[in-house]
């Protein structure tokens, strides 16, 4: 069943706790989300970009066999978002640096005809009232799903409330949890956001895996343990990319009654755990371009049986 994202199409700077920094890099909640997806389904773009997009981070995009960029609007006299981040020693926590909306602070880009019976949605990270704008032109969707970033909560927190009672579920990170329903236990700050609205929220704990909070139940996963830890930048986007790609994978085969079911998200939070740790293995998108699928399901065996307690 086809899976739809919106979200940013973004030029990042990202500065590593060991001096190093990587300039103009292609990045943005859309661009990770639907390279990570398209390992599992196709997957359906809608974002704009300025004229000022290079045109080797659009091949980049375009070297994605299932992404769909019929969505993808490029304005002209337009610039395209661009953010710059700073990892901090432990390489979980980051500090933003600077965040230039541009091209975002304009119209946001329409939903073409073509995906409009889209089933599977989600609004990767962007404002709020773009998130909105996208649920109304998708009259099909079965399943909704959004993200959202402490930028959101602080500047935009009525909007984001708004959002919160039209979809099915949400993914933040633990301190976007926090800073959202002032708790600082995570059971607490997710049944909270459940009282929000949705009936599952995913909180992310970086290299501590994710708990999930569901009207019927709650479950745990670590991150897989991994080795090479370079750029996290994505590590949220791509982990929402691998879930939604396999909710929508396994919509597609007929058997799924519920996709917001607790049993079909937990089983899919799965391949978002593992795709997320072969993004951060490098820069931008570089190790999700060298992805084999065989790597990706032998990695993917390997967490399972890692997760297995006899
Ligand atoms: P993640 O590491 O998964 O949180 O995603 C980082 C990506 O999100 C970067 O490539 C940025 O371009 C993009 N990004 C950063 N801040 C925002 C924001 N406020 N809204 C949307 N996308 C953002």
């Amino acid at each position: 069943m086809s899976l739809i994202v919106t979200g940013t199409i973004g030029i990042d700077t990202v500065e590593l706790p060991t001096g190093e920094k990587r300039a103009d890099v292609l990045g943005g909640s859309c661009t990770y989300f639907a390279a990570a997806a398209s390992f599992f389904t196709p997957v359906r773009v809608v974002a704009v970009a300025g004229e000022d997009l290079p045109s080797e981070h659009e091949r980049t995009l375009r070297s994605f066999e299932n992404v769909d960029l019929r969505g993808l609007e490029k304005r002209a006299g337009s610039k395209t978002f661009r953010w710059g981040g700073k990892y901090l020693a432990n390489m979980d926590s980051r500090e933003t640096l600077f965040t230039d909306l541009n091209v975002l602070a304009e119209e946001p880009p329409a939903v073409p005809q073509a995906y409009r019976d889209s089933a599977y949605v989600f609004l990767a990270n962007t404002h709020p009232m773009v998130q909105l704008g996208m649920l109304e032109q998708l009259p099909s969707a079965r399943l909704k799903v959004a993200d959202t970033m402490d930028l959101w909560i602080n500047i935009a927190k009525a909007e984001l409330l708004q959002l919160l009672g039209r979809i099915d579920g949400l993914v933040l990170n633990f301190d976007e949890a926090e800073l959202l329903t002032g708790h600082r236990n995570t059971v607490s700050a997710g049944r909270h956001i459940l009282d929000m609205g949705p009936r599952f929220v995913v909180i992310k704990k970086g290299e501590h895996g994710c708990i999930f909070v569901h009207r019927d139940g709650i479950a745990a996963l670590p991150a897989f343990p991994a080795e090479v830890v370079i750029d996290p930048t994505g590590a949220g986007d791509t982990f929402a990319g691998g879930m939604m790609g396999t909710l929508a994978a396994d919509g597609a085969t007929g058997h799924q009654k519920d996709p917001a079911s607790f049993g079909a998200v937990r089983r899919a939070l799965v391949a978002g755990t593992v795709i997320a740790s072969f993004n951060i293995e490098s820069f931008s998108l570089e190790r999700l371009s060298s992805l084999t699928t065989d790597e990706l399901h032998s990695r993917i065996d390997a967490f399972t049986r890692m997760l297995r307690i006899e």
